[in-house]
């Protein structure tokens, strides 16, 4: 049986899974650890992960490749900037380091939200809805997007690609960690929301509809930033669907349900009934392992200039 390893290293957690090389890539192990930072304990951290799948596998399975997903910036193999894994100096050759470790197996790095793209395609094709035109937008601490243009993952010339977190959304707002007023993730994310109130979206929406006017002034921004992120994604590469993850957006129906509603409200023009958008958009399920299945994905591409074999 041969298998591949994904694992979605997380700012706390890694999680790993071992899926079948062939479609429909089934899942045979699945577990958790606590992430170690620093490049001396991501290196250390994938490689006991790798171990542990191992030690979970059947007697005839056989390794075929190791995806890694990283939250930070990834170029030409290595991982240039990841804050929230300790790891913003030296690039670090990830792959090379991991496939050394682990033997000599294939081994490709990809940043966490572009990984989580590829987990996204397969869970649509689950759903019978195949693209070749997809944007994953992940609702996390940020708001960042990972685009499969053609059928490939789309990096940009500095793996960029989707970092959409930062476009100013309201120049007179609030002063952003990167220097600039008013980005989008200020609004538009889990953290943006933690800024500005105590609660869960949930509780925001119920408080909103009581008519608090200042959960209606939060609750609305939330919404537009996430419909202004949506619609950015069709407007600029036209995809065929915008497929919406992160823990804000799937555990609170009402957010889906306003984004919907602020899309559909810009189909009154001619333009926008063209776009369309409010009928492009998905949502993951929460639990969807797509960033673990997506890194294990990876090495099932055409990915070859990210992928490093000793
Ligand atoms: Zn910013």
């Amino acid at each position: 049986m041969k298998i591949r390893l994904g694992l979605d290293i997380g700012g706390t957690t890694v999680h790993g899974i071992a899926v079948t090389a062939a479609e429909p890539h089934d899942l045979v192990v699945e577990t958790t650890h606590l992430t170690r930072k620093g490049a001396d304990g991501v290196v250390g951290g994938a490689l006991e992960m790798v171990a542990a799948l191992r030690a979970s596998l059947p007697a005839d399975a056989e390794i075929i490749s190791i995806g890694l997903g990283v939250p930070g910036v990834v170029h030409g193999g290595a991982v240039t900037h990841a804050v929230n894994l300790g790891l913003d100096g030296e690039p670090l050759d990830l792959a090379a380091a991991v496939s050394l470790g682990a033997g000599g197996v294939t081994t490709t790095v990809e940043n966490d939200v572009k990984a989580a793209t590829l987990g996204g395609l397969q869970w649509l094709r689950d759903q019978g809805f195949d693209v070749h035109d997809l944007a994953l937008l992940n609702v996390g601490t940020g708001i960042a997007a990972g685009l499969l243009l053609d059928g490939r993952l789309r990096h940009g010339s500095r793996g960029m690609a989707g970092e959409i977190g930062h476009l100013v959304h309201d120049p007179t707002g609030p002063l952003c960690p990167c220097g600039r007023r008013g980005c989008l993730e200020l609004y538009a994310s889990g953290s943006g929301l933690r800024r500005q109130w105590a609660g869960t979206a949930a509780a925001l929406f119920d408080a909103a509809e009581s008519g608090d006017a200042e959960a209606i002034r939060i609750r609305d921004e939330l919404t537009s930033g996430i419909a202004q992120a949506i619609s950015i994604l069709v407007y600029s590469v036209d995809v065929a669907c915008v497929l919406v993850t992160g823990g804000v957006v799937s555990a609170t129906p009402a957010l889906r349900d306003a984004i919907l509603a602020r899309l559909r409200a810009d189909e009154n023009t001619s333009l926008g009934r063209l776009a369309g958008i409010a009928d492009r958009v998905r949502w993951l399920p929460a639990g969807h392992p797509a960033g673990a299945l997506g890194a294990a994905l990876l090495g099932a591409g055409d990915e070859g200039a990210r992928s490093w074999k000793w």
